[in-house]
């Protein structure tokens, strides 16, 4: 990757994980700005990786090629407005901010048209995220592939080919590490009615979880219904356990529940 200048406005967790995840991959660390005007201990860790850190976000933006916008979405527009003045005919921007259009974006900096917007999940936090992307059709290509690799820093990426399909993304990989978190919490719960203490709940449930995600992962060739299958034999127990996730209608819950993400992403925009 071509060594561009980076600033990161906000220096919360999410741009902490694609800096630690950067600069981990080998990406110059003297090449990364960062403003983060609230945690001094954030600042104290970055400043030690060899990251310089700003306190002005307007003077992060000026001397920066890439600019990533990783405040909170209610932050947006009071942080763009400081730097809102400054060129951006020649400047890269990413957004990693829920809910913000790119449309809002051009609002807020007008000069911008190398415009990508994100999705990152919170796996991205421990580099095994999935992050949606989208940019306008206009967007220079370079500029995504940019934006991508970056990303890459903390997990997969998924273009999307419109941004409406960034609030299904949204439903799907978005906020879905809490429905299985949901899953998980009702087996732990359910463990411990039996007797099992709390923790050992909890370790019998994500060793589960762990080993069923790398099944799917590790055999691609098998669809998920099979590998259901697979571990169903006819009047078994799993076949008795399914066929009350059956008789409760699972899988429209579930179409529900994602449908339901998707109608609150789209009032939020
Ligand atoms: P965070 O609260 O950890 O980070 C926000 C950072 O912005 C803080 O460090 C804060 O000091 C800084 N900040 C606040 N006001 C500022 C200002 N005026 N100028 C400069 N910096 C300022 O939040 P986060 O979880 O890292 O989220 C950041 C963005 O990432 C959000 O827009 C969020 O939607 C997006 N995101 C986060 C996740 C996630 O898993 N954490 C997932 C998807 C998207």
């Amino acid at each position: 990757m071509q060594h561009k200048k980076i600033a990161f406005i906000g220096a919360g967790n999410m741009a902490f994980a694609i800096i630690s995840g950067l600069v981990k991959s080998g990406y110059p660390a003297s090449e990364i700005i960062a403003c983060n005007k609230s945690n001094q201990v954030r600042r104290q860790e970055l400043a030690t990786m060899g990251i310089n850190v700003e306190l002005s976000n307007r003077q992060a933006v000026e001397q920066a090629d890439v600019v990533i916008l990783a405040v909170k979405p209610q932050m947006m527009a009071e942080v763009c407005a400081e730097f809102a003045d400054v060129d951006f005919s020649s400047k890269w921007v990413l957004s990693v901010a829920a809910g913000i259009s790119v449309g809002r974006l051009e609002q807020l900096l007008p000069s911008a048209n190398n415009i990508v917007r994100s999705m990152p999940n919170t796996p991205s936090l421990i580099g095994e995220g999935l992050s949606g992307l989208f940019a306008k059709k206009s967007v220079d290509p370079t500029a995504c592939q940019f934006a991508e690799t970056l990303l890459s820093a903390v997990g997969q990426c998924y273009w999307v080919e419109t941004e409406a399909q960034l609030n299904q993304i949204i439903a799907i990989t978005g906020s879905s590490p809490a429905y299985f978190f949901r899953f998980m919490e009702a087996m732990q719960q359910s463990a411990v009615q039996m007797g099992f203490s709390e923790n050992d709940a909890r370790f019998l449930v994500q060793s589960v979880a762990v080993g069923a995600a790398k099944m799917v992962v590790a055999n691609p060739n098998l669809s998920l219904a099979t590998l259901r299958e697979n571990v169903t034999s006819k009047g078994g127990t799993t076949a008795q356990a399914l066929a009350v996730f059956e008789q409760h209608q699972l899988a429209d819950t579930v179409n529900q529940a994602m449908n339901a993400a998707i109608k609150r992403a789209e009032e939020m925009e």
